[in-house]
């Protein structure tokens, strides 16, 4: 390098620097003022339920299966009413739960979403597994219209493969073969 390249670069960083130093400061109060936080950031993690108000999450471990941190912790078990399955228990650890959103990208009922909520602070790592109780929510979070049993393509108690919304009939792949 050139000296006079290399003087360059550093009269550079430090004009960059004093002109840091002396511009108009814009200080948020918090936590009075709360920041504005993007609709899409990955904060809080919550369970939510169907418009119908029933919870959305039926224990299939895709999001504690996909988690790199191995943050989820899961016990499934089914409903005696309607063999549907949920999920007993469920535990988060937010000590090492990194917000990479995969499980919310995971789920195929949209159950877990994440949330803009990032005031988490616990002055014990204990206070950071939050159980199921902690985890749900009394609502339909990001997604205001879907339920899971409406567009499944599996057959439940009372329906057949066919009959939820938008769902068309099964094909016989046989009937389709030259
Ligand atoms: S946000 Fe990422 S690290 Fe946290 S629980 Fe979900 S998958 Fe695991
Ligand atoms: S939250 Fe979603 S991905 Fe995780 S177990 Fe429940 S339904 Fe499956």
């Amino acid at each position: 390098m050139k000296i006079t390249q290399y003087i360059g670069e550093i009269t550079g960083a430090f004009s960059a620097t004093i002109k840091h130093a002396f511009a108009k400061r814009d200080t948020v109060l918090y936590p009075e003022v709360k920041p504005d936080i993007p609709g899409r950031w990955r904060g809080r993690i919550i369970l939510t339920k169907t418009p119908k108000g029933e919870e959305r999450c039926v224990a299939c471990y895709l999001c504690s299966s996909v988690c790199p941190a191995h943050a989820i912790t899961i016990q499934g078990a089914e409903r005696e009413e309607d063999e549907r399955r949920y999920a007993k228990s469920f535990e988060i650890n937010f000590a090492r739960c990194i917000f990479c959103g995969m499980c919310e990208e995971a789920c195929p009922t949209r159950a877990i979403q994440t949330t803009n909520d990032f005031e988490m602070g616990e002055k014990n790592r204990d206070s950071l597994t939050y159980d199921k109780k902690a985890l749900s929510v009394d609502g339909v979070g990001k997604y205001p219209d879907f339920d899971y049993f409406e567009h499944t393509g599996v057959p439940i108690k009372g329906k057949e493969v066919g009959d939820n919304v938008d769902e068309n009939k099964p094909v016989d792949v046989y009937s389709i073969l030259p």
